[in-house]
C-alpha cells in the first residue's frame, strides 16, 4: 500500500486522474441540454487536478465549484486556470465529497467524473441531489459492467474491490429510486483510458528516479501497471459508464 504522499506527488501534475476525454465530456453536457451560453452553477466533486472544471469553465459560461479533499491537486488546479485565463470563474473548495458545506439546491449541475466510488454510488447520488435546484442535472462516471455476464476473475476482482460495480440497467434503476430520471448513458471509450494510462506510464521513470527507487515507489508504480494490465485484458467486460441525470420532483414540470 502506498503512502497518501507518495500518491498525491505522483498524480499531482497528472492532466486527468481517472479516465475520461474532452470529447466524451462535451457529448455528456450535449445528452444532458446543459445550456453553455449561461451563467449556469457547476459542481465539479472529486475534482482532482481540475480536468473538467476547466473544460467547463473554457466551453461554458459556467461557475465552477471545483471540489477535493487533496489541497495539492487544487493548487494544480488553481494554477493552470489561471495560465487558461478562467481563474476568475473556478472556485476551489477543500472538502470531503460527504460532508459538502453547501445550500440546498445551489447548482444547477452536478459533475463528477471518476470519483464518486469513492463514498459509493448511491450514497453519493442520493446525498448530492439536495444541492441541485429541482429539474438540475447530474453527470457522473461509474466503474461499470458492460456486459450481462464476465469472467470468474474479472468479477471477483472487482467485487473485492468495488461491491457497488453492476451493470447500466442496474446504476439507472438506483439513479430512479433516489429521485432522479435517467437523461442518458454512454460507456467511456477505450481511448478514455489510454488518456488516462499513456501519460502515467511516461511518468514512471522519473518519479523512479526522483524516489530512488524506494520499495515503496516501486510498490506505487506497480499497483499502477497492475490496474493497466487487468483493464488490457479484460476491456470488454469493464469501463466507465458516465451516466446523465436530472432531478425529478413530482411538481417538475
Ligand atoms: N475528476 C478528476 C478527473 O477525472 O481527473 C479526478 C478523478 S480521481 C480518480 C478521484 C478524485 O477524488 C481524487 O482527486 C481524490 O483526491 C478525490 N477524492 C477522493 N475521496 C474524496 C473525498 N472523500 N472527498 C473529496 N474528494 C475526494
Amino acid at each position: 500500500m502506498s503512502s497518501l504522499p507518495l500518491l498525491i506527488d505522483f498524480h499531482k501534475d497528472g492532466q486527468r486522474l481517472g479516465p475520461g476525454g474532452s470529447a466524451a465530456s462535451r457529448h455528456a453536457l450535449q445528452l444532458g441540454k446543459v445550456p453553455t451560453d449561461q451563467p449556469l452553477r457547476i459542481a465539479d466533486i472529486g475534482c482532482g487536478t481540475g480536468a473538467l472544471s476547466l473544460q467547463l469553465a473554457q466551453e461554458t459560461r459556467a461557475h465552477i465549484t471545483a471540489v477535493d479533499f487533496i489541497p495539492d491537486f487544487l493548487e494544480t488546479l488553481r494554477r493552470r486556470a489561471k495560465r487558461q485565463g478562467v481563474e476568475n470563474r473556478i472556485h476551489t473548495l477543500s472538502a470531503s465529497m460527504d460532508e459538502l458545506p453547501f445550500n440546498s439546491e445551489q447548482f444547477d449541475v452536478i459533475w463528477s467524473e471518476g470519483a464518486v466510488y469513492n463514498m459509493g454510488f448511491e450514497r453519493g447520488i442520493s446525498y448530492w441531489r439536495q444541492f441541485l435546484k429541482p429539474g438540475g442535472k447530474l453527470v457522473v462516471s461509474e466503474l461499470s459492467w458492460l456486459t450481462p455476464a464476465r469472467p470468474k476473475e474479472i468479477q471477483t476482482y472487482w467485487e473485492a474491490e468495488y461491491p457497488e460495480v453492476d451493470t447500466a440497467p442496474a446504476k439507472l434503476t438506483v439513479l430512479e429510486r433516489n429521485g432522479y430520471a435517467p437523461l442518458g448513458y454512454f460507456p467511456l471509450p477505450e481511448s478514455c483510458w489510454e488518456n488516462y494510462f499513456a501519460p502515467m506510464r511516461e511518468r514512471f521513470p522519473d518519479f523512479l528516479q526522483e524516489h530512488d527507487h524506494s520499495a515503496e515507489a516501486l510498490a506505487l508504480v506497480q499497483a499502477e501497471q497492475q490496474e493497466m494490465d487487468l483493464y488490457a485484458r479484460f476491456r470488454s467486460f469493464f469501463g466507465y459508464g458516465v451516466y446523465i441525470a436530472q432531478r425529478f420532483d413530482s411538481t417538475n414540470e
